[in-house]
């Protein structure tokens, strides 16, 4: 067995400590955390302005080990979807999504997801176990060279800009290890993703909620789906037992957003569930004390989802309730449907073909 440390699960304090006791000095941290984040480099050797004795001892002590890349998905709209393979042999997706002018990147946060949404392929997985910094971190390491290779071949310049948590997983289950990603993410000498450019999804997780707006580590979006408890349970059932609708709503009331800050929700239209005007109206009055930006989602099923897409007409009529009432709301187009790029499709795709 491997009983290596992989530096990408350290962060930048953690590091100074492991290469204080390798009896090196203290700057000798900074210089590999911008080797490792900055340059994307995992062979120590490529180190050029570290010591040989450090490059050695790190050789002896430590490997630089991101997810790898088991299969790459383009569509024809230029949504880019990677299945990774971790070092347990375990799956994840992480996904590229095109601009006019940049790319964001959708992160996963766990391998599979206890919360067992409806409509969604990683609910039906189960929660396997957290990520761990160096694969959340590793996601965007890896999304970020594949587009420099791109960008040098096609002679492009959308660069990566925007990191949205929205992919495989509650991102507020794995808390501890989610701040402790955002930091190496905004840090100058890494990535240095601006705060605001950061968004974490969640569907409601008490407390966590507060705590991570407090921070200002990123933005927060609400995965929202339905404007009653009833509803809500039949498509987010654990999420909405977890933080139940009148409890979720007063902790959002109170969130120490900035001046100007809005609180986004999404919300997946699915056909002939939670799409029609009367459910916008109730959506109008759940929202009436929050300070709300709406992002409406097509519902985009799986092959053998029991779940239907929404007619552009019922899009069209939801989305006009809630502007006549004030409220800013955006169509968000699904993105890669000819490359399973929802949320979990190519992981429990390559697991049936895995079980055959
Ligand atoms: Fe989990 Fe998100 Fe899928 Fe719900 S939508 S099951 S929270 S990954």
């Amino acid at each position: 067995m491997d009983t290596k440390i992989n530096l990408l699960d350290l962060s930048l304090d953690e590091l100074r400590g492991f290469i204080a006791e390798l009896r090196e000095p203290r700057f000798r941290a900074e210089q590999v955390w911008q080797w490792m984040w900055q340059k994307g480099v995992s062979d120590f050797e490529e180190m050029s302005n570290v010591s040989k004795a450090l490059r050695g001892k790190l050789a002896e002590h430590a490997v630089i080990r991101p997810p790898t890349i088991d299969t790459v998905r383009e569509s024809d709209d230029g949504t880019v979807k990677f299945l990774l393979r971790l070092a347990d042999g375990a799956l994840i997706e992480t996904v590229l999504l095109p601009s006019r002018t940049h790319y964001t990147q959708c992160l996963s946060t766990q391998v599979g997801c206890a919360m067992g949404c409806a409509f969604c392929s990683t609910g039906t997985m189960g929660l396997a176990r957290n990520l761990a910094h160096s694969e959340i971190c590793g996601q965007v390491l890896l999304g970020r060279k594949w587009l420099e290779q791109k960008n040098s071949q096609d002679k492009g310049e959308r660069s990566l800009r925007n990191l949205v948590f929205m992919g495989m997983g509650e991102p507020l289950m794995n808390y501890d290890t989610l701040v402790k990603s955002l930091h190496t993410l905004r840090d100058d000498k890494a990535f240095g993703f601006s705060s605001r450019r950061m968004t974490v999804s969640t569907a409601g997780v008490p407390g966590r909620m507060t705590e991570l707006v407090t921070s200002g580590l990123a933005r927060l979006a609400v995965s929202l789906h339905a404007p009653t408890q009833e509803l809500r349970e039949r498509i987010m059932p654990r999420a909405a037992r977890m933080h139940p609708l009148p409890a979720l709503m007063e902790e959002l009331k109170k969130l120490p957003l900035r001046p100007q800050e809005r609180t986004t929700f999404e919300y997946i239209l699915i056909g002939g569930l939670n799409d029609t005007q009367q459910h916008a109206r109730e959506l109008v009055r759940l929202l009436s004390h929050v300070r709300a930006k709406i992002n409406l989602i097509a519902c985009n099923p799986a092959k053998d989802s029991p779940f239907a897409a929404p007619t552009m007409e019922a899009i069209e009529a939801f989305q006009q309730v809630l502007r006549d009432k004030g409220l800013v709301a955006m169509l968000r187009k699904s993105k890669g449907q000819d490359i399973e790029a929802a949320c979990g499709q190519l992981v429990t795709q390559k697991q049936k073909e895995q079980a055959r």
